[in-house]
C-alpha cells in the first residue's frame, strides 16, 4: 500500500504550496506524515524524495545542517534513520521521534544536505546494537502511553512520559513484562533492516569534495 502511495503520478513539484513547503535537503515538496503529538513541536512532514522529515515549521538547509552537526560523535555523524524498517513499522511510535528533534534524517537526506557545503558521504555504516535498541523501543512504544520510556530509563534517551501517574505505572510494568517478547521481534526486524541498508541507526563519515 505504501508503495502505491509513494509513487507519484504527477511531478512532485506540482504538489508544492503553502501546505507543502520545500524540503531543505532536496527542494521537493514536503507532505504531512504525523499529526501533532505530545513532546513534539508540531506536526511532522516528510519528503517523498530524500526521506527527510521535519517537525513543525520547516527551516532552511543551514538549520538542518546545524542539527546534523549536533549529532557528531568524534569524526562520525550518527543518525536515527528515518528510512529504517523500524520507522516504517513504528510510524508515530518510532523511537526517533524525540523531544527537541526538528530534523529526522536519512542517509540520502544527509548526502543532499552536506553537498550544499561541498562535502560527500564517505561511508554509511549500520550500528547493529544501537539500531536494535531503537527498534526494540519502537515496538514497546506501540503498547505504552508514553514514548521511549524504557530507553529513557536505561540510556538517557529523551522520553515523553505518560500524563497520568497510573499510565506511567502501567508503562513501567509493560516495559518490563514485554521487554523479552519485544526483543524477540526486534532482532529479525533490525537484522533484515540492516542487511537491506535500512538499519535503525547509521554512522556516517563525511569528507570534503
Ligand atoms: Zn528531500
Amino acid at each position: 500500500m505504501d508503495q502505491t502511495e509513494a509513487t507519484p503520478v504527477v511531478p512532485l513539484e506540482a504538489g508544492a504550496g503553502p501546505e507543502n513547503p520545500p524540503c531543505p535537503a532536496c527542494g521537493e515538496p514536503l507532505f504531512g506524515w504525523i499529526g501533532r503529538k505530545d513532546g513534539l513541536e508540531g506536526p511532522v512532514r516528510r519528503c517523498e524524495s530524500c526521506g527527510l522529515a521535519i517537525v513543525g515549521a520547516p527551516g532552511d538547509a543551514a538549520a538542518a545542517l546545524h542539527e546534523l552537526d549536533s549529532l557528531r560523535r568524534e569524526d562520525m555523524v550518527q543518525i536515527e534513520n528515518r528510512g529504517s524498517f523500524a520507522c516504517a513499522l513504528g510510524g508515530a511510535g518510532w523511537s526517533g521521534l524525540q523531544p527537541g528533534r526538528r530534523h529526522l534524517f536519512t542517509v540520502e537526506a544527509v548526502r543532499r544536505l552536506v553537498a550544499q557545503r561541498d562535502q560527500v558521504v564517505k561511508s554509511a555504516r549500520w550500528r547493529p546494537l544501537a539500531g536494535l535498541a531503537g527498534t526494540w523501543q519502537t515496538l514497546l512504544n506501540s503498547v505504552t502511553f508514553g514514548r521511549n520510556v524504557a530507553l529513557g530509563a536505561l540510556r538517557d534517551l529523551p522520553a515523553v512520559p505518560a500524563a497520568q501517574p497510573w499510565q506511567r505505572r502501567i508503562d513501567a510494568l509493560a516495559s518490563v513484562v514485554l521487554a523479552i517478547p519485544a526483543l524477540v521481534i526486534a532482532i529479525p526486524v533490525e537484522l533484515l533492516g540492516g542487511l537491506s541498508r535500512r538499519g535503525a541507526v547509521i554512522a556516517i563519515r563525511l569528507e570534503l569534495f
